[in-house]
């Protein structure tokens, strides 16, 4: 076999690696063998690459050292950053590794261009080779700045509020068209002295548009934004695959762009948002802060302490716990777990209900519990649960909020109207912990929950309130 044979097995191997990882990410139970899998497949992936670079390589020192040293410091970068992050702070981080993916592909397609301007019949015009250029620079041009504007309304560095400028869409569609023809013009040059005014006027509008795209989108969508943007940089990977001739960027590529489209897709389906709607931009406004303006609308509320909770819970057959963005706040995950477990021990039947969109990202609840230890086989998603709350003597909603917010059922005008929720309400008794009444959820609604006949708060920051709960029982 030749050496490219080997790296053609290899890479094959790799994107195996790469898809049995993903179905492994699929179930909390099997997403630590599918992380294994991943690291495999990018160890193989890595090697091969390496390899071949060195074998056809005329100075193979200066390959292998200049590759040591952006793998030791993308690498020291990145254990840094990974030691240092917050749980809450994660999707901004994600947004800007994302943001990495875009450059990488600008800089990939630049330098694609640069070495080979034809592509393969060096000297003529190759329309396809310059098209795949034009393509990979702009998807990671758009990807680039749209990530670094993403990161940056996150970590509330610019205002969430979304950016109107009038007619907004008329103006990103002229630089899709702006787009096609420089694409177009481009694909048409021979030589870099034609070609490069057309590939920096391409990077240019990309760059604008990806900006622009995401500063129209307010803060409460900025998530669904991440995963839309971790799906560009999918595209941008594999539209950089097929200009450096790589067949494993190319199905890398593709299974990211593909899995963060339908991760997209489940997020707006679970915030009943239409993805055009997202992506259009001018909704999901800087969430208010205050939603207790209309609280003496709803009753009054009662409260209790973490005794009484504790006797109630000595008492009940049945327990649902469901976890919200203030669990991941007061890093509450770890007493959670140990009351879980005291109550499954005293014969208790103790279930979580997880809501799609609980917290700030997908599957941010279902981390937090693996990270203490909760047994998968307790933990439910929604729709496995929402019908049973009849049969419950005690919901535990636990710095849930808009996720357990009845109105979405009830309230046509409200602007979580349509939105799933947890039943929560339906259950015999209803705990809530929170840090106060004066606070509203992401979405700033005001919740109807917390002022129900069978609903009792538990004021107090999370972590504190379920610890008494375990010293108390
Ligand atoms: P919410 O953000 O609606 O509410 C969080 C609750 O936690 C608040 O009631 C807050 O009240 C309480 N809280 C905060 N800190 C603490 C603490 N230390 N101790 C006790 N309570 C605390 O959370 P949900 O998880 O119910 O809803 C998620 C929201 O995020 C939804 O609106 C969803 O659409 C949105 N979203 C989620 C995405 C995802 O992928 N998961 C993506 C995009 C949006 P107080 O401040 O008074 O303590």
């Amino acid at each position: 076999m030749t050496a490219v044979s080997y790296q053609s097995v290899a890479y094959l191997i790799a994107a195996l690696l790469f898809i049995l990882a993903l179905a492994g990410l699929s179930r909390q139970k099997t997403a630590k063998r599918g992380n294994y899998l991943g690291i495999t497949g990018m160890a193989i992936a890595l090697a091969a690459t390496i390899g071949i670079a060195l074998l056809g390589a005329e100075q193979p020192l200066l390959v292998v050292g200049l590759m040591a040293a952006a793998i030791v410091v993308g690498g020291a970068f990145g254990v840094w950053k990974a030691r240092h992050v917050q749980m809450t702070e994660m999707p901004q981080l994600v947004a800007l590794l994302h943001c990495f993916v875009g450059l990488a592909a600008v800089l990939v397609g630049f330098n694609s261009f640069l070495m080979q301007p034809g592509g393969y019949f060096e000297g003529q015009t190759n329309i396809y080779h310059l098209g795949e250029v034009g393509l990979a620079v702009f998807i990671g041009g758009v990807t680039f700045t749209g990530s670094i504007v993403a990161n940056l309304k996150l970590s509330a560095k610019i205002s969430g509020k979304p950016l109107l400028l009038p007619g907004r869409n008329f103006l990103n569609l002229m630089m899709l068209l702006a787009y096609v023809v420089l694409v177009a013009l481009f694909g048409m040059t021979t030589g870099v002295e034609a070609g490069l005014p057309f590939l920096v006027a391409i990077a240019a509008v990309s760059l604008v548009l990806g900006a622009h795209l995401v500063l129209a989108i307010g803060g409460g969508d900025m998530p669904v934004v991440v995963s839309m943007l971790n799906s560009y940089s999918g595209w941008a990977a594999a539209m950089a695959g097929f200009t450096l001739g790589n067949d494993l960027l190319i199905v890398t590529g593709a299974l990211v762009g593909s899995s963060g489209a339908y991760l997209s897709y489940i997020m707006c389906k679970g915030m009943n948002r239409s993805f055009t709607s997202v992506i259009l931009g001018g909704f999901g406004d800087t969430p208010a802060k205050s939603g207790a303006s209309k609280a003496q609308d709803l009753g009054e509320h009662t409260e209790v302490t973490t005794d009484e909770v504790a006797a109630m819970l000595k008492k009940a057959k049945s327990v649902v716990i469901a976890p919200g963005y203030g669990m991941a706040v007061a890093q509450a995950q770890f007493p959670v777990a140990d009351l879980t477990k005291r109550l499954q021990k005293e014969g208790v039947d103790v279930k979580f209900a997880i809501h799609p969109v609980a917290g700030r990202m997908p599957g941010h609840m279902n981390v937090l519990l693996a990270e203490a230890k909760v047994p998968y086989d307790s933990v439910y998603e929604m729709d496995e649960v929402n019908d049973d709350f009849g049969n419950v003597d005690v919901v535990l909603v636990i710095g849930a909020n808009d996720t357990v917010n009845p109105s979405a059922e009830t309230e046509p005008d409200s602007p979580i109207a349509g939105m799933p929720v947890l039943r929560v309400w339906e259950a015999g008794k209803v705990i809530v912990f929170k840090r106060s009444m004066g606070n509203a959820g992401y979405s700033g609604v005001q919740n109807p929950l917390f002022f129900n006949d069978n609903t009792d708060m538990l004021l107090g920051d999370a972590k504190a309130s379920v610890d008494a709960i375990v010293k108390a029982l």
